[in-house]
């Protein structure tokens, strides 16, 4: 199993603290079947910058460290980019990585409370630009959730998306929950992934959301799920069903 985003490199962000505890963390991912991990941390989010050069020497440190410990887990560079007018620009300097320094795919973070205005035209400059813009945890988004029409307009402009297993597992509440099982039926998710920042309260759960989503929408699109971590660390094209808007009953249901 692949995780596309998980904050274990250590001492760069709110994730590991320490090289103890991203080894720690890799070994928990190991018993749950992740072999693979895409190590992005925080960049331009106010609080942690992480530049492309830096993080691609971190992601070999802790691949020797893993080595040295004899844990089976392939650690490979990314970036969780905060959204920002001046995205372009720092990816034209050279700052942000691509997911699995492919070229391909680049996370987009959203703040928490709502969606900036000038979201829709970057994720059209982004990809103007040949990349891929994946927006992350849209199922934690205060305005996303309350407006859903607003991520089908970004998915059907192209954007991916890609939800946090936990959310699916219900550790971030029923709504959250719910909203998550419906941009899986929406065809509005492309990804799931752990965003886990230790093994306390944000651990990885990648099994658990993965069962509970071959539980809800069988094993086909659950396998989709899979592949598309492995296409996307392939720099490959991922797959993509026809996005749907979620519908009003579903949403009126999620209140109640
Ligand atoms: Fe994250």
């Amino acid at each position: 199993m692949i995780d596309i985003h998980c904050h274990i490199l250590p001492s760069v962000d709110d994730g590991a603290k320490h090289m103890t505890e991203s080894i720690e963390m890799a070994r928990a991912a190991f018993q749950q079947g992740i072999t693979t991990i895409v190590a992005t941390p925080h960049h331009n989010d106010g609080k942690y910058d992480n530049k492309r050069e830096e993080i691609l020497e971190k992601v070999q440190e802790l691949n020797g460290r893993l080595k040295k410990e004899d844990i089976d887990v392939t650690i490979l560079p990314g970036q969780e980019c905060r959204i920002s007018g001046e995205l372009i620009e720092q990816y034209d300097k050279n700052e942000v990585l691509t997911l699995n320094n492919t070229g391909k795919y680049i996370f987009l973070e959203l703040p928490s409370s709502q969606v900036p205005l000038y979201t829709e035209k970057l994720i059209y400059d982004l990809q103007m630009k040949g990349l891929v813009p994946i927006i992350v945890h849209p199922e934690r988004n205060a305005e996303l959730i309350e407006t859903p029409d607003k991520l089908y307009q970004l998915v059907k402009k192209g954007a991916c998306t890609q939800i946090t297993a936990a959310s699916v597992a219900g550790k971030f509440g029923k709504k959250i929950k719910k909203f998550s099982l419906d941009l899986i039926e929406a065809n509005l998710t492309h990804f799931v992934a752990s965003d886990a920042h230790n093994l306390q309260n944000r651990t990885f759960l990648m099994d658990e959301a993965y069962r509970i989503i071959e539980k809800e929408f069988g094993s086909d699109i659950k396998f989709m799920f899979m592949e598309n971590a492995e296409l996307l660390v392939e720099g490959q094209t991922v797959m993509k069903e026809i996005p749907e808007r979620i519908k009003k009953k579903k949403l009126f249901g999620m209140f109640k």
